[in-house]
């Protein structure tokens, strides 16, 4: 069995690479900054990383890093050791000085069980200027065993200085397909996904890639119902983007409930997650279906189109989302979009 690095890490493989070898290679910074939206894997990341400095297995080439099963792994995913030190504001609005005081007493002690003590600080962008310059002059001359993790939402709150002395990681957003596999690892999901594959549907599409919303929209804590609008505007323009009735698209894509960027962010995602399912079915694969709510409704949409025209209408969706995270104006967008999808049959 060959070691793999984070396996528990869903996609970013910024951090498996860059944060996996520095750790294998005993080669850490004493810094990091983990920045990403609320729900995008920090608190996971960063229990990992805490982990994998302190696993007794970390050296070893048939054991996974973190293994897991070692005390010191046991002890960190029991949130029982005395290694690995939480800083988080609680129900404050900041996080002050003494907090960071209390770190810095304690700092040169040696680990207990590890050759690491790892402080994760979270919302980071909390901390008070005076915390920050606190914990600044830590960072200057850290002892040897202690790594910072900071997480944040927005990392450009933090002082330049505390920015400079870390190694900043931004979160990736997690693709349709990692969120619906999240999502189906738990009873309740495979429950929901199984008796209403629509909400389940609806709750990958809506996610724009945070595990943690997806999970909040399945709990149905949140309204789906423009959601079950856009799936039944998608359902009627994807025939139309299959055989490329460019007018009829027109149409029906400008005049559909689309208000603003975020919503025609929301419905190309929506289109996407169908053209994804269709691609599958043709492949008869058996991966989690994220638009249609069996594979023979996905196959039957997919019959009037060709692999490579769906990865065409694909590419085309992703390039529109881009468009519209750089502002350009929403109708420009979706008519350039539709064109270009109508123009492939012509090539
Ligand atoms: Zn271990």
């Amino acid at each position: 069995m060959s070691k793999k690095i984070f396996p528990h890490i869903i996609g970013n493989n910024v951090i498996k690479n860059l944060i996996g070898n520095d750790i294998v290679n005993r080669n850490c910074s004493h810094a990091y900054i983990l920045e990403g939206a609320k729900g995008s894997g920090k608190k996971t990341a960063a229990e990992q990383i805490a982990a994998a400095l302190s696993c007794y297995n970390k050296n070893s080439t048939s054991h996974d890093l973190p293994c897991g099963e070692c005390d010191n792994c046991h002890r960190i995913f029991g949130n029982i050791s005395s290694d690995v030190v939480r800083i988080t504001s609680g129900d404050k609005v900041s996080i002050g000085i003494d907090e960071i005081r209390n770190i810095k007493n304690g700092l040169y002690v040696t680990p207990n069980d590890s050759d690491f003590r790892t402080y994760i600080i979270e919302n980071a962008e909390r901390m008070t200027p005076q915390a920050q310059n606190a914990l600044l002059l830590t960072l200057e001359e850290p002892p040897s065993f202690a790594v910072f993790l900071l997480l944040t939402e927005d990392s450009t709150k933090l002082l330049e200085t505390v920015r400079s002395r870390a190694q900043c990681i931004r979160m990736e957003k997690f693709s349709s397909t990692e969120v619906a596999d999240y999502l189906s690892s738990s009873y309740e999901g495979k429950r929901i996904q199984k008796s209403f594959p629509e909400r389940f549907a609806a709750a990958v599409s809506l996610s724009d890639g945070s595990l943690g919303r997806a999970a909040e929209l399945l709990s149905n804590t949140e309204d789906t119902s423009e959601i079950l609008k856009f799936r039944a505007e998608a359902m009627k323009l994807i025939p139309l983007m299959c055989s490329s009735k460019s007018a009829q698209m027109l149409k029906l894509g400008l005049t559909a409930s689309i208000k603003n960027t975020h919503d025609a962010k929301i419905f190309l995602q929506i289109l996407d997650c169908a053209i994804r399912d269709m691609v599958s079915a043709k492949r008869t694969s058996s991966e989690n279906l994220l638009f249609y709510v069996s594979y023979e409704e996905a196959a039957k949409a997919a019959s009037e189109a060709s692999i490579k025209k769906l990865f065409h209408i694909h590419a085309e969706l992703i390039r529109a989302i881009m468009r519209l995270e750089s502002n350009v104006s929403l109708k420009i967008v979706l008519t350039d979009m539709i064109l270009k999808i109508a123009d492939y049959k012509r090539k």
